[in-house]
C-alpha cells in the first residue's frame, strides 16, 4: 500500500505569475521539458475526440493573443512530484487566477529584466500577500540587454516590499552575457548559446578561481563579476530558508527561459526548498496534510472542451487523505455523498492506471451542475475550506437575444457559465431581463463566443442602469420580507438564487442602506 505521508511530502505545488509577456509561457514548458512530459487537464480522456472544439476554442485565445484556460500539469522530478497549476494571463480572468492561487502552496515570480516589476506582477503579488505564499524569483530574458541587476534586486524589494536573496548572479546581459554563478553551490555555470542545456551538458566551472574560467568569460567580464559580487555579497541577503517559507524573502535566480538557460538551476532549488503541502483552514479547524482521510475544496471549473459532452470538470485540490479512483465522498454544501467516478488525474506517466492523488495534487472531476467553486468534499465530516475568494462584478450588461425562441437555451447557457465562474448572472425579480455581471469587459466576449459556440445562442449584451450589486442578508425574516416587497424594483436572483440589490446608483445604494440598518449589504457572495 501506498504510504500517503511520504507522497504527500513529495509533492510541490504551485503556481507561475508574472505580467504578461514576461516569459511564463516559455518556462512552462522548459519546466515540463525537465520532467520529461507535457500534459494539459481537461483534455486527457478525449483529446482526439475534442480536436475540433479545442481548435475552435483556442481560436479565440489566438484572436486575441491571450490564455483563457487554466491546466494543471504534473510531473516528476528528482523523486518530487511537482503540480504546476497554470494562471491566465489576461487581467481580465484575474478571478481564475485569484482563485488558483488560493490551491497551491508556493508561487514563482517571472520578470522581464528590461522592464522589471510590472502592474500585473504587483497585483499577483498583493493576493499572494494575503495568505503568505512563499515565493521564488526568476529574472528572465538575460539573452537580451535590460536593467542592471542590482537594480531590479532594488525594485523587487521596494516596490513589492519583499527582501531578496540572490541564488544566482548574471555574469554579463545581452550580447554579452557569459553565464551565471551560483552563490550557494559556489559554481560558474556558462552560456553557450544555440545548446539545449540540462545539467549534464552545460559547462561547469567549479569556485571562482577555478582554472580556465578568466579566461573562458574573458578578463573584463571575470573582473566586473568579482566586483559585482563583492558589492551584492555585501549587501543583499543570504538566503534564509526560514525567511523565505514565511514570504519575507524572496530567493532570486537569473536566466533565460527561451535558451533553456539557468532554469535547472531554478527547479533544482525549487524541488529541494519550496513548501510541501500546508495545513489548510476550514469553518471549523485546520486540516493537516498527514491526516488520512480526504479533504479537498474546488477552486475552479471548466466546460469539458468536448461539445458533444455537457459535463464540466471540477477541479479540486486534495488537502489531506488519498483519493482513490471511484471512492465515495462527501459533498459537504449539499450534505450528499457523491462518487467522483472518471476523476482525472494529471499525472505524466502511466496516466491509465494512475488511480491514487494525494495532498497537493489535483484531480477533476466530471460532474453536471452539482459542484460550485469553494464546495469542499471529506470522507464524512461536514466542514468548509474557507479563503476561496468571489469577487464583486464592476460591469454589468443585459443579454439580448437575436432569435427569441432561444430563451430557454440562453438562461442554461448563463446559469451554467456562471457555476464555472466565467461570469456572474442575475434575474430580477420584476422583469424577464438576464442581466451579466462582470470584473473585466473582455469576459463579455468570452461569454458570447462560448454561449455560441457551446449552446448555439447568439447572444449580445447592452447597457443597463445597473452600477453595483449587493448580496442581502436579514437575520429577520420579517423585516427582510418588508425589504423584499419595498424594493422589488431592483432586486434580483443570481445564479445559486441568491438574493441581490442591483443598485441603480451609488447614491441609490448609500440611501437604502441607510434606510434598512438591519440588511446587511455584501459586495460578494461567500463561499462560506
Ligand atoms: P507569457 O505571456 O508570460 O506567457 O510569455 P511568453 O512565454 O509567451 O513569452 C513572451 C515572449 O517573450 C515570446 O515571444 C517569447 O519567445 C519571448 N521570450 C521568452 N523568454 C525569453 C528569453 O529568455 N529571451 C528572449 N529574448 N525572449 C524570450
Amino acid at each position: 500500500m501506498t504510504d500517503h505521508v511520504s507522497e504527500m511530502r513529495r509533492r510541490r505545488t504551485f503556481a507561475i505569475i508574472s505580467h504578461p509577456d514576461a516569459g511564463k509561457t516559455t518556462l512552462t514548458e522548459k519546466l515540463l521539458l525537465f520532467g520529461g512530459a507535457i500534459q494539459m487537464a481537461g483534455s486527457v480522456k478525449s483529446r482526439k475526440a475534442a480536436r475540433h472544439a479545442t481548435s475552435d476554442w483556442m481560436a479565440l485565445e489566438k484572436e486575441r493573443g491571450i490564455s483563457v484556460t487554466s491546466s494543471v500539469m504534473q510531473f516528476p522530478y528528482a523523486d518530487r512530484i511537482v503540480n504546476l497549476l497554470d494562471t491566465p494571463g489576461h487581467a481580465d480572468f484575474s478571478e481564475d487566477t485569484y482563485r488558483v492561487l488560493t490551491a497551491v502552496d508556493s508561487a514563482l515570480m517571472v520578470i522581464d529584466c528590461a522592464k522589471g516589476v510590472e502592474e500585473r506582477t504587483i497585483k499577483l503579488m498583493e493576493v499572494c500577500r494575503l495568505r503568505d505564499t512563499p515565493i521564488m524569483t526568476f529574472i528572465n530574458k538575460l539573452d537580451r540587454e535590460g536593467r542592471s541587476p542590482i537594480d531590479l534586486l532594488d525594485e523587487v524589494e521596494s516596490v513589492l516590499g519583499i527582501r531578496c536573496a540572490p541564488v544566482t548572479w548574471p555574469i554579463g546581459m545581452g550580447s554579452r552575457l557569459k553565464g551565471v554563478y551560483h552563490l550557494l553551490l559556489d559554481e560558474v555555470h556558462i552560456f553557450e548559446p544555440g545548446r539545449n542545456f540540462t545539467r549534464q551538458d552545460s559547462t561547469i566551472f567549479q569556485g571562482l578561481d577555478a582554472p580556465g574560467l578568466a579566461e573562458r568569460i574573458g578578463a573584463e567580464a571575470y573582473r566586473e563579476l568579482r566586483d559585482e559580487l563583492d558589492l551584492v555579497l555585501g549587501a543583499s541577503h543570504p538566503f534564509d530558508a526560514a525567511a523565505y517559507l514565511a514570504a519575507q524573502q524572496t530567493p532570486v535566480f537569473f536566466g533565460s527561459a527561451v535558451n533553456n538557460f539557468g532554469v535547472q538551476l531554478l527547479l533544482d532549488f525549487f524541488v529541494e526548498h519550496a513548501p510541501q503541502p500546508q495545513p489548510r483552514a476550514t469553518t471549523t479547524r485546520e486540516v493537516l496534510p498527514e491526516e488520512a482521510r480526504l479533504g479537498g475544496f474546488v477552486f475552479k471549473i471548466q466546460a469539458n472542451m468536448d461539445p458533444q459532452h455537457r459535463d464540466r470538470v471540477a477541479f479540486m485540490r486534495i488537502c489531506s487523505g488519498t483519493f482513490t479512483g471511484g471512492m465515495k465522498a462527501f459533498h459537504t454544501r449539499s450534505g450528499k455523498e457523491m462518487k467522483l467516478a472518471n476523476a482525472l488525474t494529471f499525472m505524466a506517466s502511466d496516466r491509465e492506471i494512475v488511480e491514487q492523488a494525494f495532498a497537493g495534487d489535483v484531480i477533476g472531476i466530471h460532474n453536471h451542475g452539482t459542484i460550485s467553486i469553494g464546495d469542499t468534499f471529506t470522507e464524512g465530516e461536514p466542514l468548509a475550506f474557507t479563503g476561496i475568494p468571489n469577487f464583486a462584478p464592476e460591469l454589468f450588461r443585459r443579454a439580448r437575444l437575436k432569435d427569441p425562441l432561444k430563451a430557454k437555451q440562453l438562461q442554461k447557457g448563463l446559469a451554467q457559465l456562471s457555476e464555472e465562474g466565467a461570469t456572474q448572472f442575475f434575474r430580477p425579480l420584476m422583469s424577464n431581463d438576464l442581466i451579466l455581471g462582470a470584473v473585466g469587459v473582455l469576459q463579455f466576449d468570452v461569454v458570447a463566443y462560448r454561449l455560441r459556440d457551446e449552446y448555439g445562442v447568439e447572444a449580445g449584451f447592452e447597457a443597463v442602469g445597473v452600477v453595483t450589486a449587493r448580496w442581502v442578508h436579514c437575520a429577520d425574516a420579517k423585516k427582510l420580507e418588508e425589504f423584499r416587497e419595498r424594493n422589488a424594483m431592483n432586486l434580483a436572483l443570481d445564479a445559486a438564487g441568491e438574493l441581490v440589490y442591483l443598485a441603480p446608483s451609488r447614491v441609490n445604494l448609500q440611501l437604502t442602506q441607510e434606510r434598512w440598518p438591519d440588511v446587511r449589504f455584501a459586495a460578494t457572495r461567500d463561499h462560506i
